[in-house]
């Protein structure tokens, strides 16, 4: 009987591989970085070879180092950094240039070419996305339209494309498999996420062949076997989903209204909307969750861009704090923040206010306020924003949101996770389990082999380190929303 399930997590900076047991502890974890190429202001790029090489390496590490062989592994799920884009020779094998990630902006002229032919709500309506270079479509007519030859051999059929699962699960069958899951599927903006296959008009507008693309397939699911060269005899791989999407599988929220928001350099939140895609009025990007049993699950999706990057200022720029943890000791000494707001805004503002000349702003100075009303401040800050992407994303799916499950770095500060909870006036869970991107994959995989029953049988299994309770009077939390609010106006079109 396998005792355990791998879950790969090939993340932006490193790579990891988790083994988990049956009542979704960690066993094992094995973890290598590995090289970030700039090959100029504005690029990011990753060797694909090494993202195949350090996540094998740390499989068969994460094994060894519990004894566990082929046998014991019941299934293998994946979970990866998003939207980052492989093209490479079918009959070889060999990457024609490297991966590009999803954070480079090369591709920002296209989008706003793009944007300027007034396509923003045709993309839309079919993949659920805003016009933007994260997503992997203008980085494959990138590679299409600058690495010679590629195009021709693209239009010959020898060419694959593949976001970081797709080429996982194509180099551990030996390229018997080409897949892509569902959710990240829906993160290329080539995937119409309402009939679930490529979208034919947006491929042809982009001039994108259709040859290159994976099998779309559901994220749990039989997709092949690693070949057993790798491990000695062959292992299922049966499950897949970005990132952010793993993480809310992870953390159980299986339910429309269930939501998650991961605290790290910025926020990542994800709210199931359940079996129908939602629009959204306010800016937020429609996601595919997952597919699994033949359903599928939609997601609303936002991010802050400065979260615990505020408190990474406040210990390196500002030097009132020494450690990130510091900061919530100081902001535990005082009542309140004496009045003072932060606006972290520091490279203009998200969801739901959409304004890139925003900047930050600290308001509402008495005489009185000291370094930790300040570090108070910057904690609340958080929160308020989380806040304000929450209430988008309830008002956009007519839903109430039943609680909020986070994690991240700064999800370990007691403060900030009372404080959101009474902020948003919803019970917070912080789980036991911090790896909980790796546990979604894992989840998926399982599920998909029997190795779980069913997702009920997961929920038992999500063993909660706390839970936030509101307890901030309504009259308090209005007050302090509407100070944020002020203060937030005072951040906008500051830059011109
Ligand atoms: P990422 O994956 O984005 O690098 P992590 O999930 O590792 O981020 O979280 C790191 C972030 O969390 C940093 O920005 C750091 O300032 C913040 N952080 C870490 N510990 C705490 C803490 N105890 N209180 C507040 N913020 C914290």
């Amino acid at each position: 009987m396998a005792k355990y399930v791998m879950a790969l997590d090939a993340g932006t900076t490193s790579n990891r591989c988790v083994l988990f047991d049956e009542k979704g502890g960690v066993c094992s974890v094995a973890q290598k970085e590995f090289r970030q190429y700039f090959p100029q202001p504005g690029w990011v790029e990753h060797d694909a070879h090494e993202i195949w090489s350090t996540q094998l390496g740390v499989a068969v590490e994460a094994m060894q180092a519990i004894g566990a062989g082929a046998e014991d592994i019941a299934a293998i799920g994946i979970t990866n950094q998003r939207e980052t884009t492989i093209l490479w020779d079918k009959a070889t094998g060999e990457p024609v240039c490297r991966a590009i990630v999803w954070q480079c902006r090369r591709t920002s002229a296209i989008c706003d070419r793009l944007r300027e032919q007034g396509l923003a709500p045709w993309f839309r309506e079919k993949t659920g996305l805003v016009i933007d270079a994260y997503f992997s479509a203008t980085k494959i007519m990138w590679i299409l339209e600058n690495i010679p030859g590629v195009r021709e051999k693209a239009k010959r059929g020898e060419i694959l494309f593949g976001t970081v699962e797709t080429w996982l699960i194509w180099k551990l069958t030996r390229g018997k498999v080409h897949v892509t899951d569902y959710s990240n599927a829906s993160r290329t903006m080539l995937f119409n996420i309402r009939t679930l296959t490529w979208d034919h008009e947006i491929l042809e507008k982009l001039n994108i062949p259709p040859s290159i693309l994976p099998t779309p397939v559901p994220s749990s699911q039989l997709f092949g076997a690693a070949d057993e060269i790798f491990f000695g005899a062959p292992i299922l791989i049966a499950g897949a989903a970005g990132d952010q999407q793993a993480a809310l599988f992870g953390e159980a929220g299986f339910s429309a209204g269930e939501a998650k928001n991961t605290y790290g350099t910025g926020c990542f939140l994800l709210m199931n909307t359940g079996e129908s895609p939602v629009f959204s009025r306010n800016g937020l990007v429609t996601t595919i969750a997952w597919g699994i049993g033949g359903r599928v699950c939609y997601a609303l999706e936002g991010s802050i861009f400065v979260a615990g990057a505020a408190v990474q200022w406040l210990r390196d720029e500002l030097k009132v704090i020494e450690t990130a943890a510091e900061s919530e000791t100081l902001a535990a000494q005082v009542e309140d923040t004496c009045g003072c707001y932060l606006v972290p805004a520091f490279t203009g503002l998200g969801a739901p206010y959409w304004n890139q000349h925003a900047r930050g702003c600290l308001v509402g100075l008495t005489r009185g306020v000291n370094r930790k009303h300040l570090v108070r401040a910057v904690l609340e800050s958080i929160a308020y924003q989380t806040a304000d992407v929450l209430a988008a994303m309830q008002d956009d799916a007519g839903l109430t949101l039943s609680a909020l499950k986070a994690d991240g770095g700064a999800a370990k500060n007691d403060f900030l996770m009372q404080f959101q909870s009474d902020i948003i006036n919803a019970p917070v869970y912080r789980p036991a389990c911090v790896e909980t991107t790796a546990l979604g994959a894992a989840y998926l995989a399982g599920l998909a082999v029997g190795f779980w029953e069913s997702t009920e049988a997961l929920r038992n299994n999500g063993r909660i380190d706390r839970v936030f309770e509101p307890s901030m009077t309504e009259a308090a939390r209005q007050e302090k929303m509407s100070g944020w609010k002020k203060a937030v106006a005072r951040s906008l079109d500051w830059s011109d």
